[in-house]
């Protein structure tokens, strides 16, 4: 437990359909804290190393091209518990699965397409965070 710091990525299909407001209010109300964002059109390349970890997976190409297919939203959400909280606030994976009130449950129409992306662990929380922030971006959010 303690303060930590996640990065969230509003998907394409959020950003197409003029989510990105209503999303990020969801964190906020939420307690978690927005230190640094951006909307950056990942390339396919950014989107294969960002997901490296899939790169053996059948959905790979799907899902590199499909995060690259518009723009996304970056973000870095601060707060107490922060992965799990944002991971809870997202919901399943699946959209089928996930519950109502969950982002996922509420907006996202198919597994490939759902929405947003929440870091796993405060170990990979940390590298997506430096993926696509530098330590200068990242505001000190007590200061
Ligand atoms: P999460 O995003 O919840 O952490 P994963 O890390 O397992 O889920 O998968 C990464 C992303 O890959 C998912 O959010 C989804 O967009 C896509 N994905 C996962 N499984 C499939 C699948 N079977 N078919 C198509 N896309 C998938
Ligand atoms: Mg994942």
């Amino acid at each position: 437990m303690g303060i930590e710091k996640t990065l969230s990525i509003i998907k394409p299909d959020g950003v197409r359909r003029n989510l990105v407001g209503k999303i990020l209010s969801r964190f906020e109300e939420k307690n978690l804290r927005i230190v640094c964002t951006k909307m950056i059109h990942l390339s396919k390349s950014q989107a294969e190393g960002f997901y490296a970890i899939h790169s053996e997976r059948p959905f790979f190409e799907e899902l590199t091209t499909f995060m690259s297919s518009g723009p996304v939203v970056v973000s870095i959400l601060e707060g107490e518990n922060a992965v799990l909280h944002h991971r809870e606030i997202m919901g399943a994976t699946n959209p089928d699965d996930a519950e109502p009130g969950t982002i996922r449950g509420d907006f996202a129409e198919s597994l490939g397409e759902n929405t947003v992306h929440g870091s796993d662990s405060l170990e990979n929380a940390i590298i997506e965070c430096s993926y696509f922030f530098s330590e200068t971006e990242i505001v000190n959010s007590t200061s």
